[in-house]
């Protein structure tokens, strides 16, 4: 947060001068200057006599009125016209706080042609859709989105922003938070209200995991985070409930993009979309060799999965790192996940332990895998998932 002078109070008594470590304040007209070389350490606040320095922040953080913003708003994800499933985990969690809040919930939805998307999002507990249409948001892009937002909040005043931690989730979060000067967690994979202050506390782990970290967002508004996918279960649908759709004329004008899109590739299949899929099937280091791991493949594509690793794999370069299961990849909550050779770390279990069904194949019965594992099959995986292959494509009718 940048530092700041206040020229009228600044008495030219120096001690700042001398303070600043990185020779960032000069004298002009007998008045404190802070030039560029300032790194907004704040070691000159601390000993101006006359208060005559401030932090920004704290400057804006007193004229805003923290009252005047309402209403927990989730951003609604939609990739050519579906919505993501994060943004459905997020209305039910959003529900949630707004219900403990005594406030509305509102899905931002910002696409083309995607007006019929506002029933789903109500039907996930949404009271209000606030809609911004225009051939400019077909795709996502960073500037005509961060535009947008960036209005309705400014325009809107929300309380509270939940967003996926996507990738355009991450792209887009942060920029908005800094064009409107408020806080961001990012990463979250808890949500809850501090007690004391009736505050969104956002949790995330941090420091590799070793500790999880409990965010507060006092002094500015929105409370904005990103929250990881897959965190929270989809609420229950409920189609018999309606609500209200605020029309949002888009202000992005065709010179505010500054990316051309060319086209589109599809890089990521079905295999792939981890966080998406129903069932999964995983390996890990105990696949021995990268050949092995088309047994994994050809397990998920008789079951219709997709396909996971453990981080040993990945390292390895068996696999590709979006394949990557665990707390430095992706937080995966199928109904089957197939553990294969995989020993059960716990940075492996912050990411799939949310699965409805863990089944593990593993020749090592003492490993940790098998304490979180619904059913465990102690064998080779080299004789395990041959025999599990024969034996589905027999009740798919495969030959
Ligand atoms: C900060 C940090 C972040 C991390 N993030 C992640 C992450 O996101 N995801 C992740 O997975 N890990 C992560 N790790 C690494 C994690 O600690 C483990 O090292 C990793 O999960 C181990 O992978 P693995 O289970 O495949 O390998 P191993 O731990 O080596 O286990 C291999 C298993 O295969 C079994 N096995 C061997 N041969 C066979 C066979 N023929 N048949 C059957 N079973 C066999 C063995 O008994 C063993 O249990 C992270 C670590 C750190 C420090």
């Amino acid at each position: 947060m940048a530092v700041k002078e206040i020229k009228d109070q600044c008495t030219a008594c120096g001690a700042c001068i001398s303070s600043c470590p990185f020779g960032a304040i000069i004298m002009a007209d007998n008045k404190i200057v802070i030039t560029e070389a300032c790194t907004a350490c704040g070691a000159c606040i601390d000993v101006c006599p006359a208060g005559a320095i401030i932090r920004e922040a704290e400057e804006k953080s007193a004229a805003m009125d923290k009252s005047l913003y309402k209403g927990v708003w989730v951003y609604i994800e939609q990739v050519a016209g579906h919505i993501r499933n994060v943004s459905h985990e997020l209305l039910g969690e959003g529900r949630r706080l707004a219900d403990t809040m005594g406030q509305e919930l509102a899905g931002i939805l910002i696409g083309e042609n995607v007006e019929s998307l506002a029933k789903e999002i109500f039907a996930s507990g949404a009271d209000k859709v606030y809609l911004v249409e225009g051939p400019e948001f077909n795709h996502y892009s960073t500037d005509a989105y961060t535009i947008t937002l960036t209005h309705l909040i400014e325009t809107y005043r929300p309380s509270v922003i939940l967003m996926g931690a996507t990738n355009d989730g991450r792209d887009l979060g942060p920029r908005v938070a800094c064009r409107v000067g408020t806080g961001l967690t990012a990463d979250c994979t808890n949500l809850g209200i501090d007690e004391e202050t009736g505050l969104v506390a956002w949790t995330r782990p941090a420091f590799g995991g070793n500790i999880m970290a409990t965010i507060l967002c006092p002094d500015h508004r929105p409370q904005m985070g990103t929250v990881r996918p897959k965190v929270f279960k989809r609420p229950e649908q409920d189609f018999s409930k309606s609500g209200e759709i605020i029309r949002v004329q888009s202000k992005v004008r065709p010179e505010d993009i500054r990316t051309k899109l060319l086209g589109v590739i599809q890089s990521c299949t079905a295999a792939c979309n981890l966080e998406e899929a129903e069932i999964i099937v995983s390996g890990g280091r105990g696949m021995c060799k990268p050949e092995n791991f088309t047994l994994i493949e050809e397990l998920a594509n008789v079951l219709g999965a997709a396909v996971g690793a453990s981080r040993a794999a990945v390292d390895a370069g068996w696999k590709p790192a979006l394949h990557q299961v665990g707390q430095t990849g992706k937080t995966v909550g199928p109904k089957i996940y197939f553990a294969c050779g995989i020993s059960g770390a716990i940075q492996h279990l912050a990411g799939m332990s949310s699965s409805d069904i863990v089944i593990a194949i593993n020749k090592d019965a003492d490993a940790p895998i098998f304490k979180v594992a619904d059913y465990g099959i102690v064998g080779d995986v080299m004789e395990v998932i041959p025999a599990l292959i024969t034996e589905f494509k027999k009740i798919k009718g495969i030959a």
